[in-house]
């Protein structure tokens, strides 16, 4: 096959991509830009066999049933695992990055030019970090590994030793790129570092942990471009560790955090501060109560957070609002940044559930009319709304910006107990003059609603 197709077929498979993250950034073009990421990522491959340079497909073969082995039950875990799954990606990705780097130089060693050499080392040195980081990131989600941050005397120090010396050992190759028995101890070093990376982190600040490590491995991908003269893995690569980055960034803002506090901050270990404690009683309500002042209510707002996902509650959340709706109520749904477990967590839950698109308001668009609300109804969110953020210094989540469900006239807040969420923290809403608090599981709560409201 003639180079010049290849090439073209490159180009196109880049034009994809960037189109691809341009259209998911909106939720009505999202499916476009999965299907033409997914097209994308088909050109890719289809170009990469096409490549001249191929003398036998029998190993490639054997690659592509071995990944699918794993990537199709990869695919089917619930939506409630999908950060742990997506750490798993990076560490299939780097550990991709970490192996083609290893064997291009021990293949070309000594003969290896000096910028082909560095970019090597830092295909290596990003890959073997991301790999071990990956998993334990992936292993603190799934809580086979304790969640808790785990902080020591002269960690730090600990960690940029490691780092500083894999990254002189990467310079040392530069210069010296025959000194071949220094190359195992850089990678051996990199994947230390990623454990000890992960350990002070707490499970909280996993998400946003995950989505640098996608830029990580977005950058070792790109280095591997330049080490295999492969110009869309420099590009994808490039656009993936940017990605990542902003990301990363985002969620930051969204909790109010710095990256350095989320990196060496040890949010969730077991001294970080627990704010200035809540007292007060918290009242109960049934759902034949709570169904009478929803009848009466004229506009009500939907707060989704983590608890929806896990009692897979979005239909019957839509049923409800449904119901509301032909009793002349507005009904709108707040979507805060970080609710769930990873952003959009809460957008794609509803999207399944065919809520229009219309109906989902921004967290920094609803705030300003909270207090023209008549009913709130918390579904299995906690921190989001938590205005201990708002008032509480001492709060480990001062600062970052919630909804302000307990503005609305009347709270309800659908959940099992009185447990506090994924930061740990009390939540002052529950105790609140206009909250209501309806315990239980939040999909039979909802389906308890429904059939009050249908029968009465
Ligand atoms: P939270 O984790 O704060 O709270 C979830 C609540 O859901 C729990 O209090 C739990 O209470 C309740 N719940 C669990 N299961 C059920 C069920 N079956 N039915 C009803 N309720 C249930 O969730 P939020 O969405 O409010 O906040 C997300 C948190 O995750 C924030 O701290 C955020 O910073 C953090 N985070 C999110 C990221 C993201 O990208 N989305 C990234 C990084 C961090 P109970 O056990 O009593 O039922």
């Amino acid at each position: 096959m003639s180079e010049h197709v290849i090439h073209f077929i490159y180009l196109a498979s880049t034009a994809c991509f960037i189109l691809s993250l341009k259209w998911l950034g909106a939720v009505p073009t999202a499916k476009r830009g999965v299907i033409v990421g997914t097209l994308g990522m088909a050109l890719a491959i289809g170009g990469t066999l096409l490549e001249p340079t191929i003398e036998n497909f029998r190993f490639i073969a054997a690659a592509v049933v071995v990944g699918t082995i794993i990537g199709v039950p990869m695919a089917m875990m619930p939506m409630t695992a999908v950060p742990q799954r997506t750490a798993l990606s990076h560490a299939f990705g780097a550990l991709a990055a970490t192996l083609v780097g290893t064997a291009e130089y021990f293949l070309h060693a000594p003969h290896i030019a000096r910028f082909t050499m560095g970019a090597l080392a830092i295909e290596v040195i990003l890959g073997g970090l991301t790999v071990t980081a990956s998993l334990m990131a992936a292993g603190k989600l799934q809580e086979i590994i304790p969640t808790r941050a785990i902080l020591f005397r002269g960690q730090h120090y600990l960690n940029l030793a490691v780092l500083g010396l894999a990254v002189l050992i990467g310079i040392y190759l530069v210069i010296d790129p025959g000194a071949w028995w220094l190359f195992p101890i850089m990678l051996g070093l990199c994947l230390v570092f990623g454990v000890l990376l992960i350990i002070p982190i707490g499970g909280a600040d996993m998400p946003t942990v995950i989505a640098l490590l996608n830029s990580y491995a977005g950058l070792a991908a790109s280095m591997m471009g330049f080490v295999l003269n492969n110009k869309l893995l420099i590009v994808a690569g490039a656009l993936d560790g940017s990605s990542g980055l902003i990301l990363s960034i985002v969620m930051c803002k969204a909790m109010n955090r710095s990256m350095a506090n989320v990196l060496f901050g040890g949010f969730g270990s077991a001294s970080s501060a627990q704010g200035a404690g809540v007292k007060g009683e918290a009242r109960a309500l049934t759902p034949e109560d709570a169904t009478l002042v929803l009848q009466a209510a004229r506009s009500v707002v939907v707060i989704p957070g983590y608890g929806m996902a896990v009692a897979q509650a979005q239909h019957v959340v839509c049923e409800l609002a449904e119901l509301l709706e032909e009793n002349g109520a507005e009904v709108k749904y707040a979507i805060h940044p970080v609710a769930g477990r990873m952003p959009g967590h809460m957008n794609v839950l509803l999207a399944e559930a065919d809520v229009p698109y219309e109906q989902l308001v921004e967290m920094d668009d609803i705030n300003p009319i909270m207090e023209t609300v008549d009913v709130a109804i918390v579904i299995g969110a906690n921190d989001v709304v938590n205005p201990a953020a708002r008032t509480d210094e001492s709060s480990p989540i001062y600062g970052m910006p919630i909804i302000n469900a307990d503005k609305a006239r009347t709270v309800f807040v659908l959940k099992r107990s009185m447990a506090s969420g994924f930061a740990g923290i009390d939540n002052p809403l529950f105790f609140n003059e206009n909250t209501r608090m309806i315990f239980g599981d939040a999909k039979k709560t909802l389906q308890a609603l429904i059939s009050e409201f249908k029968n009465s």
